[in-house]
This record gives C-alpha cells, structure tokens and sequence, in this order.
C-alpha cells in the first residue's frame, strides 16, 4: 500500500474530512495530462543524467477484499488466468522500456512491488514475473528489493517464495490487532492470520521487516489502541510505519459520508495525531528512533528505507503496471488506469501510457525540498549544491511561519520540524508550492 493520489490541497484543519490530503508528488497530479505526453518520448530517447540514481516500481493491483477507507487503484474480481495475463503484461512493458536509451544497461538501485497487494498472486506467477523482469533489467546487486504483504495471502511455500526471488525487505500491512476494527473497515485479513504468518516470515530471515499500521480506522479507541500499539511493540519489527487515516474522494466510507448514511463518529485529526504520538514514544521506549513523519525504525545506523530515500531525494524511478507513475529525467509521468487499456496497449506493443508533465528546475527544488521535509529535517547545503539556491531565502516567508506556528526550528545549515510539525507534516507543505498550483485540487 503504497501513497499515490489524495485530492485538494488544503489548509490545517481539526476535523478528518473527505477530501484530505497524503502529499506523495508535486507539482500536483491534477496538472499532468495527455498533451505533455510528447515530453515522455524525448526522455525515454536519450540517455538518462549519469549520476541520476535509478529504481523500479512493479504494481501489483490485487486485493481479496477492498477495504472501505482504501483509494488505491485495484481489482477484487480477477481470476488466476486474468492474473496470468497482468503478470505477462508486466513483463512486456519492462521488456519494451530495456531497450530505450533512457533505461538500456542501467542497474536499478532498488526494486519495489507495490499494490494492491503482491502477496495475492501465487508464486508461480511471481517467479515467471521476475525471471522475466531479470532477464529484462537484470538486478543482480541491487540494494534492496521491496514487498508488501497482506497477512492472509501468506502460506509458508509463499513466503519461501518471496524470499526466494530476493526480497530484503518484507512490509507487512497489518493494520490493526483489533478484529472488530479490522472487521469493520472491511480488511480482508483478522489478527489470527497475522500470528499464523509471523513464524514463517521469522525464519525466512529477511533482512528487514516494516509493520505497517494506520491510526484512526473507524471504531478506534484509545484502549483499541493502545492494545495495538503494545502488540506492535512486543513484535520488535525493524521498522513500524503509521499512517493517519485519510479519507479521499474516492474512498467507500468517504462515499458513505458524503451521501449522508454514515452515522458512526471518526477520530478527529487532534486523535489521530495523539495517537500517533503515543504509538512514536511507545516504540521510543525500547529504543526506536524517528525515521520519517511516518516511520520509527530500530536503528537509525542499520535500517534504512533505500527506495523511499531515493524518490525523496528525486531519482529515476520507472512505474510499471496499470496506473503506475514515473519520473524519468524530470519528467513525470503515469500510465493509464484502465485494465483493458493497459493490456490491449501492451498487446499491440506500446507502451500504456496515459499522462505527463515535464517539471521545471524549480518544480524539482520544490519537490524535493516537500518530500525532505517528510523525513523530519532539510540539510540546507544540500540544496544549495545540487540546485545552486539557498532554500533558507528563498522560502524565508513559509519557513518563518511554521517557525512561528512552533511546527519548525530553523538553523543556519539546517531545518528540523518539531514532533508537532512532524505528525501534521502534509498540511504544512502546501506552503512551499508556487502560487499557480496553490488551492488547486490535488488529483
Ligand atoms: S489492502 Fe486494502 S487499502 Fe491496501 S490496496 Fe488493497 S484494498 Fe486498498
């Protein structure tokens, strides 16, 4: 479960509303479209900046059951030989994009299956898909292959089989411990499946294994909670990912909410925010340091996140499967949502895809300079070096209000949130965004 999409760009507010905003990308995707799609061609036709570092990114779009808070882009009806088909599909659009001289001979740096869920296909599927993929862009050497599971489509052969194509680093969406909540938000898994699959996964021995949980499902208390919190904690994962439950447009519950037949009271964001918190000084407590707004980790020296680091810090990174984004050579880019599409594309031999937008200098300062700020600090140098502007000047006016507001402390060489900054990080960016795309929606 990776964080594309949301909706409107907004200001702070208390209330979780429908239409709130996860900041995965800028400028905003409500901006990219099908004229600027010429600009894909020109990048994928060059060769790449030799020191731009590379990733892929393989979406995997099943789900058993869509769960009602979920805006992903994914499919609950598919059958093995519709799957059979995605899988191959995949495996042709890797190929195609092997031959251009944007990717031709570049060795990714890491390799992400996102979803959806991965763990949904079976391993045949999988294995076909890497060998293909390897054979395409091989990996051999890549610093880290990543893997999001959903606890019940693990059987131990699974597993094994996950491991087994390279995977470093496991993330688990757990979610919640609590069945009545699990239940409620129409999670596919219970926390029974969690306990089945956590021995397997255990000796498996990846090198690092995320829990990923979300604060502010429907039904949650603090007793719910703190429960949750405690069972995270006894698991000792490397990592521990929370989000904050947002509810976007196109969401079952925000549906429900709109129309007016939903009744039950939600967490406010002061709650969510509160929880958050408890779950970060919980997990301090045994030693976890902060890794981003969203994540504690172990070890700040040994566990890191290779591809999340990379897209923050504005590589290349290549979308494959339906609705995948891209950024290849400054230019972002999407392929088509639409299942029929994406195949038939890849079919007739053409890549699927579906919009663009070529960014600017300035649009990657302020790419960067938003997604950074999600790990809890800026190094000003930084900036300065690879973009030749001094963002303290720059952005004085934005920086000084959230200083102000106590979100931030500034410094001479560097900018660090404070822990009330950091659990509201994505309000505070739209601050940083040129004036063209401010009040703009989002998607
Ligand atoms: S597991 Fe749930 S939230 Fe995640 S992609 Fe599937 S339906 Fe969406």
């Amino acid at each position: 479960m990776t964080k594309p999409e949301p909706a409107t760009t907004g200001a702070m507010t208390l209330d979780t509303e429908v239409g709130s905003v996860f900041v995965s990308n800028y400028p905003p995707f409500s901006f990219w479209d099908e004229e600027h799609m010429p600009a894909i061609d020109r990048v994928l036709a060059a060769p790449p900046h030799p020191q731009a570092d590379f990733g892929i990114y393989l979406h995997i779009p099943f789900c058993r059951k869509r769960c009602k808070f979920c805006y992903f882009r994914v499919f609950t009806d598919k059958n093995s030989s519709e799957i059979g088909s995605y899988v191959d599909a995949l495996g042709r659009e890797i190929e195609l994009y092997a031959t251009m001289p944007a990717i031709a001979g570049r060795r990714p740096k890491f390799v992400y299956f996102g979803g959806g869920t991965p763990s949904f296909i079976r391993a045949s599927h999988l294995q076909a898909l890497v060998d293909r993929a390897q054979a395409a862009i091989p990996w051999t050497g890549v610093e880290e292959v990543s893997f999001e599971c959903e606890p019940g489509t693990l059987t131990e052969t699974k597993v094994h089989a996950i491991k087994d194509i390279g995977v470093t680093r496991l993330s688990l969406g757990i979610e919640n411990f609590d069945d009545e909540i699990l239940r409620e938000n129409g999670r596919a898994h219970l926390s029974k499946e969690i306990g089945r699959c956590m021995p397997w996964i255990e000796a498996a021995g990846f090198e690092q294994l995320n829990i990923d949980l979300i604060a502010g499902m429907v039904g949650e208390r603090w007793e719910t909670w703190r429960e949750t919190v405690a069972k995270t904690v006894d698991m000792m994962a490397d990592s521990v990912t929370i989000y904050q439950m947002e509810l976007p447009f196109n969401t079952r519950y925000s549906g429900r909410i709109l129309d007016g037949t939903f009744d039950t009271e939600l967490a406010t964001w002061e709650t969510k925010r509160a929880w958050q918190d408890y779950a970060f000084e919980e997990l301090a407590k045994v030693g976890y340091e902060v890794s981003s707004a969203y994540t504690m980790v172990r070890s700040l020296e040994t566990t890191h996140f290779v591809y999340r680091d990379a897209v923050w810090d504005g590589c290349d990174m290549l979308g494959t499967g339906v609705a995948s984004f891209s950024h290849l050579s400054g230019v972002h880019f999407q392929n088509v949502d639409g299942w029929g599409e994406y195949l038939a594309s890849l079919r007739d031999g053409r890549l699927p895809l579906g919009r663009a937008l070529p960014t600017t200098d300035r649009d990657r300062l302020i790419r960067e300079l938003i997604l950074q700020l999600k790990r809890g600090y800026l190094e000003v140098g930084n900036f300065q070096t690879k973009f030749g502007v001094k963002i303290l000047e720059e952005f004085a006016r934005p920086f000084a209000e959230l200083a102000e507001l106590g979100m931030l402390e500034l410094a001479d060489d560097s900018v660090r949130l404070t822990r009330r900054g950091l659990l509201q990080v994505d309000t505070l960016l739209p601050k940083f965004y040129d004036r063209a795309y401010h009040g703009a929606r989002y998607t």
